[in-house]
């Protein structure tokens, strides 16, 4: 952390409301409440203030340190731009009111409507700016492709034992949950989730990464994993994570059917961005061709505007898949839904 945005998170944490850095009269500046920590980020955060002239001062947290934060400081809050690393989690804040409408007819052109929050006339809420998809990883040796080539497979007795998946109420659980109960329904979303909690290998523990790790020893035959978290084990510069990865296959889900779910990582003007419109040039600037490729690639991602290449040799050997196209936004309206039901049928 740089001295400034040190000097403006102690600031801000001991106030709880607006103190952004004493600026020189002419200066111009932008506070991020930032959910990213991808060293690449701070490129991207330079090249903006560069080609603006607008300082950025960052603050880092968790999305749900963000949305806290956000929350108590209300409308003396300093946050001009807030990026979080969830469609769930960038609708709660919709929905809890921490953003303002947007419209811009450039973010309206480069980012596909179906990764944008509500718009009801008035402009998006949030932009997705980056995606990531759920997918299965299963250990070669004990698991064909064809026995988990669709989330919908989870759920075979033939998987008893054998599924691993972090808490059932981690947001990119609730996402994919989300995603299932408008592609299937209640009654057979319900019925699905009770079934692959029936699959558990052992109780929902750990992130992603701890998934594919066990699937790779073995103590687990398939689990879900974010796409990111394999492709950061392929590059990664451990052996050990290398070994792991060579041990499991990545299926990319339901090619078959309605397509792989797909999540974001988005960004919004605060409610109350005292820089409004340095605030929505930032968030045009995110679209454009240079930073999308560094948004990102920062956290092996796919970048939101279409026909953009990675270069990225994780995500060049994934290959490409076919996605869902449902809203990411209904998604995140699904969550309470389904974090109902995985009460109901005990799937922590
Ligand atoms: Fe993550």
């Amino acid at each position: 952390m740089t001295l400034a945005r040190r000097a403006f998170a102690f600031a801000a944490t001991v106030a709880g409301f607006a103190l952004a850095l004493p600026a020189t009269a002419q200066e111009q500046v932008l506070n991020l409440y930032s959910a990213r920590h991808y060293s690449t980020d701070e490129a991207l955060y330079d090249n903006f203030t560069k080609a603006t002239g607008i300082r950025i001062n960052r603050v880092d947290a968790d999305d749900a340190g963000i949305l806290a934060r956000l929350k108590s400081e209300g409308s003396s809050s300093p946050a001009d731009v807030v990026l979080l690393v969830d469609a769930a989690r960038l609708w709660r804040a919709e929905v809890d009111g921490l953003f303002q409408p947007v419209k811009s007819p450039t973010l309206e052109s480069r980012i596909p409507a179906q990764l944008r929050g509500k718009d009801e006339g008035t402009g998006s809420q949030w932009f997705g700016f980056s995606t990531r998809a759920r997918v299965i990883v299963y250990n070669k040796l004990a698991l064909a492709r064809g026995d988990v080539d669709s989330y919908e497979k989870l759920a075979d007795p033939k998987l008893k034992g054998k599924v691993c998946t972090r808490s059932g109420s981690h947001p990119y659980n609730l996402s994919l949950f989300g995603a299932v109960l408008e592609h299937l329904g209640p009654e057979k979303t319900e019925a699905w989730l009770k079934a692959v909690n029936d699959n558990m290998a052992r109780a929902p523990k750990g992130g992603d990464t701890d998934q594919i790790k066990a699937v790779a020893s073995g103590e687990c035959g398939v689990a879900l994993s974010n796409s990111y978290y394999v492709a950061r084990m392929m590059r990664s510069s451990n052996p050990d994570d290398r070994a792991a990865i060579e041990k499991v296959a990545v299926v990319f889900p339901n090619q078959q059917s309605w397509g792989t779910h797909l999540n974001i990582a988005g960004g919004a003007v605060a409610r109350h961005a005292p820089h409004r419109a340095a605030a929505v040039r930032f968030l045009e600037y995110l679209a454009s061709d240079s930073a999308q490729s560094y948004f990102a690639n920062g956290n092996n991602e796919w970048p939101a505007v279409p026909g953009l290449k990675p270069d990225n040799p994780a995500l060049q050997a994934l290959g490409s898949f076919k996605s869902e196209t449902i809203p990411v936004s209904s998604i995140g309206a699904n969550q309470v839904r389904v974090q109902q039901m995985l009460d109901r049928v005990g799937f922590r």
